[in-house]
């Protein structure tokens, strides 16, 4: 017979259990191999082995609905940031903040792979689900950036150009056969327009291919993600029945409103992804971030942003890429605030591993923006627990500290009701039952 499964009791603490519920002070969860057997006030059963978290609260493990783990978050400058040892250094910083489940929302060739050695326990990691592809009109974003930067043979090996109603069934065919956890898509003209103009000026999909790749996209059962940024590309997607839309309407404020108005009564999600316009400057005006982070973001990558060739430093210090980064920064804070007063179902997404995206490291940072931007503390904590769980499909196993649920949980040292950076301070982080200590999680 097998042995029976140990039970652990987090006791003491106040749990926030991430349906927006009221917190339950003097709480107790009771975890029984890797579920949840009980939460709230609940008695211990004998025999449970009891960590006390008296002072502390207790929140379901924090979901970032869109990563790119094979992109570095680094300057593009040191060959380092690719290797394998940091690859692993970049999902360490995921659980080391907090993080026990992501979504790569792009062209990951080794999604599998990472998904293997993580779920064996070979590399410590927060659980990856991914759409390991993204389809996109010829030429247009990411891949004219991506040619742009001379970075196709490292990045694009998982991107199709479609140009066609039967190359975009073809290709989702294809793609649906390798069982990935979504279909994203691309759906945008320009990236970074302005004074750079930076794979700016493209090609959007053709109604026609828009609609081919959503509907095969559904009839193979996967839930379709686009990337877009200007207010009727969200409205081109979300009338063709997208599901999720990657970011918030980046690019302007007119037009907005009745677009997010559409997406709530069609329930459309959508990631919030600011931490990512606000690296766009943020680590030019923060440069002692970078020695703050160390131990907690691979060197390489850390280096890797300030050197000579660094793609981060190009941007921040040509001229005008910043004031256009904070024209992006205010009109995507303003269009957060638009969303959530429609009704939109706003799900915590950083996109991080893009230059100057640092894993793990955006997710409390967009847990403070979607403050600022008008969430409550609670809405926020929301975003990145029950509804990120419920966007990348994983609604009924993960979100929220539930009983039946798989025992992913945090303890952080505060109330993050009264200060959401409260949650930069984890002492415990638990993963399908496995508890890790956050201070013994360094990278180098
Ligand atoms: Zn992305």
């Amino acid at each position: 017979m097998a042995a029976e499964a140990k039970i652990v009791a987090l006791v003491g603490g106040t749990l926030i259990d991430g349906t927006g519920a009221l917190p339950v002070r003097d709480a107790a969860v009771i975890v029984k191999g890797n579920r949840i057997e009980a939460a709230g006030q609940v008695s211990v059963p004998p025999g449970a082995a009891v960590r006390r978290v008296d002072g502390k609260t207790i929140l379901p493990g924090l979901i970032d609905a869109h990563v790119h783990v094979g992109t570095s978050g680094g300057g593009l400058a040191d060959p380092r940031e690719f290797s394998a040892a940091t690859l692993a250094a970049n999902l360490k910083t995921y659980l080391i903040h907090g993080v026990t489940a992501i979504m790569d929302m792009g062209a990951q060739p080794r999604l599998d792979a990472m998904k293997a050695d993580i779920d064996s326990g070979a590399m410590p990691g927060p659980r990856l689900f991914g759409v390991k592809y993204g389809l996109t009109a010829p030429d247009s974003h990411p891949m004219g950036l991506l040619r742009e930067l001379r970075a196709v043979d490292k990045l694009g090996s998982h991107f199709r150009e479609v140009d066609t109603v039967e190359e975009a069934r073809s290709w989702v065919k294809k793609i649906a056969a390798e069982k990935p956890d979504g279909l994203k898509i691309y759906h945008s003209r320009s990236e970074f327009p302005g004074t750079n103009c930076l794979d700016c000026n493209r090609e959007k999909q053709k109604p026609e291919v828009l609609k081919a790749l959503i509907e095969e996209g559904h009839a193979h059962g996967l839930r379709v993600f686009a990337h877009v940024a200007w207010p009727s590309e969200a409205r081109e997607v979300a009338e063709a029945g997208v599901d999720c839309l990657a970011h918030p309407i980046t690019h302007a404020e007119t037009g907005a409103a009745p677009v997010f108005e559409l997406m709530a009564e069609k329930g459309v999600w959508m990631h919030s992804t600011i931490v990512r316009v606000e690296n766009y400057y943020a680590l030019r005006v923060e440069p002692f971030l970078r020695e703050k982070l160390r131990g907690k973001v691979a060197d390489a990558i850390l280096d890797s942003l300030a050197m000579e060739n660094s793609v981060a430093r190009a941007r921040h210090e040509g001229d005008g890429i910043s004031a256009d980064a904070r024209r992006i920064f205010d009109v995507t804070m303003a269009n957060i605030r638009r969303a959530r007063k429609a009704g939109v179902a706003i799900v915590l997404g950083t996109d991080s591993g893009g230059v100057a995206g640092l894993h793990g490291v955006g997710v409390p940072r967009e847990l403070e923006l979607l403050s600022e931007a008008g969430l409550t503390a609670m809405e926020a904590i929301v975003a990145g627990t029950k509804t990120a769980a419920g966007a990348i499909g994983q609604g009924d196993r993960l979100g929220t500290v539930e009983p039946g649920k798989l025992a992913d949980m945090i303890v952080i040292d505060g109330d993050p009701l009264r200060d959401i950076s409260n949650v930069r301070k984890v002492s415990l982080v638990m993963k399908d039952g496995a508890v890790f200590d956050p201070a013994e999680l360094t990278v180098h």
